[in-house]
């Protein structure tokens, strides 16, 4: 049982990070400092598509921070996965947080031109950012790879981690600006989820309530500044497509379970990658239907399935699909953005939402 149109493959590259951020699913820099290997890793996945015939896959790179990994490594994984034809494409997922040497700055440019790279962002757990006025060290850092990946022709994607610091603070036309003017091409908004550090680091999550509004004003900023001319909103983007095509694609496909596979350094396999560390299905050098079919990954699709009854009453359940399952309710009130969403309703005229897309 496994999705073979758009297979997902997220592999961590290494286990461990260069920073130690409370939201993170990893253990940061107290995590196991091992990393993958690129024949085995790549030999599981052809086994994958070969067996199950999958029409087209993606790799993520993930961590940890997957460039903790030896380059000589990562090159080699990126030449086999390239020798599989169905192959559609390879992105990363990096904290650009350290030094862009000389090599890490040529493994971008010979793999990543043509697919881009993802980086996250958040105020207060990575930058100890707390207004932009006085920038740490480390996010200074950070803005000068920015800017060298975009000056070397590259393609970046930025992540906004939603944590309550950050929707107290600062205000959605802030950061959307920040991320023009250091020349993103794509921006999105990232909720944490109940998982890793964030398990004991509760207090970073804002209310459900509280997110809710700062995305419909995020919305309503986008809409008044036009903003969508200047940096594609991805998060918009998903939810014009679930709002005008009725499909429902990332956050609210509820189909994760089924069409993500997550390889561990160590070669062991989940679904989410935001719970691959407490949710195992076993390892990849065990027969292949055997991590497949484990309890673990059964009990995950049938969760991921289930909705909570108070979605079947929902007057715009149809948009939302329930949003990502892994995505904590409190007391009766869902993380979704549902503001944005019964504005969307309300207002009814599709072609007022396609520059969204
Ligand atoms: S289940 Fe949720 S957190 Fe996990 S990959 Fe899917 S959308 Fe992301
Ligand atoms: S907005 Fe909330 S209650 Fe409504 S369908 Fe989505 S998750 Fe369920």
């Amino acid at each position: 049982m496994i999705t073979r149109d758009n297979l997902q493959f997220y592999v961590r590259t290494a286990e461990n990070c260069n920073l130690n951020c409370k939201h993170c699913f990893t253990s940061g820099r107290n995590g196991d400092p091992s990393v993958f290997n690129a024949e085995n890793t790549s030999n599981y996945i052809q086994k994958i598509v070969k067996t199950f015939n999958v029409l087209n896959f993606r790799v993520v790179l993930h961590g940890g921070e997957p460039m903790l990994a030896p380059i000589s490594e990562l090159n080699c994984f990126i030449d086999q996965l390239q020798s599989i034809p169905q192959l559609n494409s390879i992105g990363i997922q990096t904290n650009l947080a350290y030094e862009l040497s000389e090599e890490k700055l040529t493994f971008f440019n010979n793999h990543f031109k043509q697919y881009g790279i993802g980086t996250s962002w958040d105020a207060d757990l990575r930058f100890g950012l707390v207004d932009f006025k006085s920038k740490t060290k480390v996010l200074k850092l950070w803005e000068n790879n920015v800017r060298t990946l975009i000056e070397n022709g590259h393609n970046l994607t930025l992540s906004i981690c939603l944590s309550k610091y950050l929707i107290d603070h600062f205000e959605p036309r802030q950061l959307i600006e920040y991320a023009i003017d250091l020349g993103f091409q794509n921006i999105l908004f990232e909720r944490i989820t109940e998982d890793g550090s964030a398990i004991t680091n509760n207090s970073i999550r804002p209310l459900n309530l509280h997110l809710d509004r700062w995305l419909h004003k995020m919305f309503i900023q986008t809409l008044e500044n036009q903003y969508e001319k200047r940096i594609n909103n991805l998060f918009l983007g998903e939810l014009a497509t679930s709002y005008i095509s009725k499909t429902h694609t990332a956050n609210r496909c509820r189909n994760c379970e089924l069409s993500l596979i997550t390889i561990g350094a160590a070669g062991d396999l989940s679904g989410c990658p935001n719970s691959a560390k407490e949710v195992t299905w076993g390892y990849i050098n065990e027969p292949i239907s055997t991590p497949l079919s484990s309890s673990n990954r059964l009990n995950a699709i049938c969760k991921e399935k289930i909705r909570n009854p108070i979605c079947e009453q929902c007057d715009i359940r149809e948009i939302c699909n329930s949003d990502c399952y892994k995505l904590p309710w409190q007391d009766k009130i869902c993380a979704a953005p549902k503001l944005i969403m019964k504005e969307m309703k309300r207002n009814n005229n599709i072609n007022d939402y396609q520059r969204l897309l």
